[in-house]
């Protein structure tokens, strides 16, 4: 087994997934986000344990993504966010997946391969990224039922649900509106984990809950309920100590002042641990907060220590918390980016092993 490895705590999940529900409305269900392999946790166990909670959908971003959960046996519904490309038509019906539409090509191409197939539809009330614009609603929905798709929801995206409630809660209201006139009733969701978080679109058809599900804050507090699902954890490949002046990695941008000792631990940015981190990050053992010393190089460390540790000693990469040095969330305000960002850059090649499976 490689000596760095993540572990993620699927009783976390639940957890989270409990305070989210707790917020829904009685006849509202979830869509479990599990995009981009679950934000970096494991795609097939997390949707597993997700679905024997009670998930009723789960989503993805491409058809890649949705063929490597039907291939793990999950037979429930995934959706395909994102509006469709026709290029990306054919393996989204060969997975099984419902598309979002909300362009007519995409619809062609759809009706195109099968006739009746099943998709969402989805409306731009204000993030100015995928949808058709609410005024011309009605009309594109008739076009793409004209062409036999089969359309059962429609749905719109929070663009600062995180940070403007007054504006999602306009978001939310132009949706209603853009829905409201319709003769038919289909399935409607519009809030993301942000929009849950703060009560919005809480009693729709669905929601669809990323990023808290994972226990990370949306809003990128170091301070929330949620609990961090993930840990990531490192042995030392090698510790020795390096003499006054003897120069660290790449570049040689740190050198050794006195008598140091330095840890090499086995990973690197190619495994998800930002270069940006060099001379400035740190990792975690027990109460100390070993610094990065030198470049952080494609597969490999260096952090500095005050004292050589007990030969299996295990180094928190990543702690699963909100630690200012140490989490995802403090880490990405660290570095100027977001949680998400740092969850979905854990490479496929670090092991992923999962607590109370
Ligand atoms: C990613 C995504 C979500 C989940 O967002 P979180 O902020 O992670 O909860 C919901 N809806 C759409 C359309 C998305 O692309």
């Amino acid at each position: 087994m490689r000596p760095t490895w993540l572990e993620v705590d699927l009783a976390r999940l639940a957890a989270n997934y409990r305070l989210l529900t707790a917020r829904l409305g009685p006849n509202t269900r979830v869509i479990g986000v599990v995009k981009a392999s679950a934000y970096g946790h494991g795609a097939v166990p997390v949707a597993k344990r997700l679905l024997e909670l009670g998930v009723e959908r789960l989503a993805v971003a491409t058809a890649g993504e949705g063929a490597e959960l039907r291939r793990a046996g999950i037979g429930a519904p995934i959706h395909l966010l994102g509006s469709l490309h026709p290029d990306e038509a054919e393996d989204a019906l060969a997975a099984g997946l419902i598309p979002t539409l909300a362009t007519l090509e995409a619809a062609r191409a759809l009706a195109a391969l099968r006739p009746g197939a099943l998709a969402h539809v989805k409306v731009d009330t204000g993030m100015g990224r995928v949808g058709v614009p609410p005024e011309a609603l009605a009309g594109f929905l008739e076009a793409v039922e004209g062409l036999g798709i089969e359309v059962e929801g429609i749905f719109t995206h929070f663009a600062v649900a995180d940070e403007d409630p007054a504006f999602t809660r306009a978001q939310h209201e132009r949706f209603l509106a853009a829905v409201r006139p319709l003769k038919k009733r289909y399935l409607l969701h519009a809030a993301n984990s942000a929009a849950i978080l703060a009560g919005i679109a809480t009693d729709l058809d669905f929601v669809r809950p990323g990023v808290a599900l994972y226990g990370l804050p949306p809003d990128q507090a170091l301070k929330s309920k949620l609990l961090p699902i993930l840990a990531w954890k490192a042995k030392a490949t090698l510790v020795k100590r390096l003499p006054p002046g003897q120069g660290v990695g790449y570049g040689l941008t740190w050198r050794a002042k006195g008598d140091e000792w330095v840890a090499t631990l086995p990973f690197g940015y190619a495994d998800g641990f930002p270069r940006a981190l060099s001379n400035r990050g740190f990792v975690r053992l027990g109460d100390e907060y070993p610094p990065v010393v030198g470049r952080v190089s494609m597969d490999q460390t260096t952090v500095l220590l005050k004292s050589p540790p007990p030969p299996d000693a295990v180094f928190e990469v990543v702690s699963a918390d909100l630690d200012p040095k140490t989490s995802l969330t403090g880490r990405a305000r660290e570095l100027g980016t977001i949680n998400y960002e740092l969850a979905t850059l854990l490479s496929p090649r670090l092991p992923r092993t999962y607590l109370h499976r």
